[in-house]
């Protein structure tokens, strides 16, 4: 358990995914007390008797869909109210709804950006009113290597991860200054339930184009979150940082 970190209090939105659920655990793990945000309570409460195993740091549940303004603003202040502080927002919550631009619904665009983009743009912006009162804090939002390539079936989903990159960037520059880092990992292939049901030939189809030849791991992405809230982090803001075993070099 890091000294430096035991007893902030972070908030993980999309908590019990894959990924959301390895970023929470190694928070808890560094004795971070967590609010596990999402939008099935039952889920939020076997994930939180799973983490209570871990050691003493707290936990609570917090239902709320991100693309809800009022739900998001509640589950903040409810965070807020319950430590007195919050110091740690991770923006994981996101969706996919692929499908050729002509064949693409409208609503199939509307609910992918309302749930990525703007649920990335409300939890910056509610959190802000508090960290900025802290002049501390540290914003990390789950981007995504096709926001940054672009993808064939999914103009929705690669626009609104490089809108969250743009985000990203933009409230850097005007947080910086009181002293709150805001940074995207960007994550390549991340072995997940998805990855494990797809067949072997298009998995070797997608490892050719990976230069460490593996798909990364939900872990790969909570230790850079580990990384990113420490101290030696202190200096790094405004980055996009690709997690993809070398696939993207800019
Ligand atoms: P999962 O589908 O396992 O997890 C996504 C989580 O987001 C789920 O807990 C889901 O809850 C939650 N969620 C979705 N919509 C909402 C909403 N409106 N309000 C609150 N919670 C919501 O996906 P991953 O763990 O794989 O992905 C996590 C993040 O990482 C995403 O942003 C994804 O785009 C990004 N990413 C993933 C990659 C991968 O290879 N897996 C690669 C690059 C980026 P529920 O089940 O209730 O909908």
């Amino acid at each position: 358990m890091k000294e430096e970190l035991k007893n902030k209090v972070a908030l993980v939105t999309g908590s019990y995914g894959d990924i959301g659920n390895a970023i929470a655990e190694s928070l808890v793990l560094s004795g971070i007390n967590v609010a596990l945000v999402g939008r099935s309570i039952n889920k939020l409460k076997l994930q939180k008797e799973t983490l209570n195993k871990l050691n003493d740091a707290e936990v609570i549940c917090v239902e709320c869909d991100v693309k809800n303004s009022d739900e998001f603003k509640a589950a903040i202040n409810q965070t807020y109210d319950k430590w007195k502080s919050i110091d740690i927002l991770i923006n994981n919550a996101g969706i996919t709804r692929d499908n050729i631009i002509i064949r693409m619904k409208n609503d199939q665009w509307d609910d992918v950006i309302n749930t990525n983009l703007k649920g990335t743009f409300l939890g910056c912006k509610l959190v802000s009113k508090y960290m900025l009162k802290q002049r501390y804090g540290k914003i990390i939002n789950i981007s995504s290597i096709i926001g940054r390539i672009g993808n064939k079936g999914q103009v929705n989903y690669a626009a609104s991860k490089a809108g969250i990159d743009a985000l990203t960037k933009s409230l850097s520059k005007e947080l910086g200054p009181k002293g709150i880092t805001v940074n995207s990992i960007a994550p390549g292939y991340i072995e997940t339930d998805m990855t494990a049901n797809l067949s072997d030939e298009i998995k070797n189809s997608m490892l050719d184009n990976i230069p460490l030849n593996k798909f990364g791991s939900p872990s790969d992405v909570a230790s850079l979150v580990n990384f990113l809230i420490s101290k030696n982090a202190s200096y790094i803001t405004g980055q996009i940082i690709n997690l993809d075993g070398g696939m993207v070099t800019q």
